[in-house]
């Protein structure tokens, strides 16, 4: 099957399961959404989300990033891992948003990436989650699942967003990272992926060599 015929079959199985596919952070604009991805790094989304209720209530813009002292920021977040490198790359990156973009937080990837602390993954994650532009939202879960179902072999968030981003037309990358996100989350897991509960046996690479492929191995050794 043609990759976006795929890509289009892959959705439409996939909206079925995941009818309201969103990010798990809880953001109420562009700049919480931004800073919350630098702590989501390496990090669960449940644990940023009740970290961020507490810091977003008094810091909400980014002078006040700027003005808090790193002590207290690294304090605030004490709970998330690796939280001083964090607190020091929010404060840099507020610092320069403030520099550049006069404290807007652009919806443009390239625009994004320039500012410390983000990469491509997050720039993506910033501009299709706050933005609703199209977006390839490449995180661990997106790779696992496109790789298993065969849409790239690529294994970074950058080279997997390069490579998709040839291959498949800009209207689907933001509802299909949602769902890949999703469907890691829930049935596509990472050690275990629960096949059984999967609409996408047929679709799916993986499936068709590790279980299918190693199913007909079998029964040939047996018959042998
Ligand atoms: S069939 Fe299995 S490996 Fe393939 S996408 Fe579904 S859960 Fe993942």
């Amino acid at each position: 099957m043609d990759l976006v015929k795929k890509v289009e079959e892959i959705i439409r199985r996939l909206k079925k399961l995941y009818p309201n596919p969103r990010l798990e952070l809880e953001f109420e604009n562009p700049f919480q959404l931004l800073v919350m991805a630098i702590l989501a790094a390496q990090e669960s989304d449940k644990k940023v989300n009740q970290t961020a209720k507490d810091l977003f209530r008094e810091l909400k813009e980014p002078l006040h990033f700027v003005e808090i002292e790193f002590e207290e920021l690294t304090e605030r977040i004490k709970h998330i891992r690796w939280h001083h490198r964090k607190a020091e790359l929010i404060i840099k990156c507020c610092k320069k948003l403030l520099e550049l973009y006069d404290g807007k937080v652009p919806d443009d990837v390239d625009k994004l990436s320039k500012l410390p602390g983000v990469g491509r993954k997050t720039a993506h994650m910033v501009v299709g989650g706050a933005y609703k532009k199209p977006a390839i939202i490449a995180d661990r879960h997106f790779i696992r699942v496109a790789n298993r179902l065969g849409l790239t072999k690529e294994k970074t968030p950058e080279k997997v967003e390069k490579d998709l981003s040839k291959k498949i037309p800009q209207r689907y990358w933001l509802e299909l990272s949602l769902l890949l996100i999703e469907h890691g989350k829930h049935i596509c897991k990472a050690r275990k992926p629960l096949c059984e509960r999967c609409p996408l046996p047929d679709l799916c690479d993986y499936y068709q060599t590790e279980i299918v492929g190693k199913d007909k191995g079998e029964s040939v050794k047996v018959e042998g």
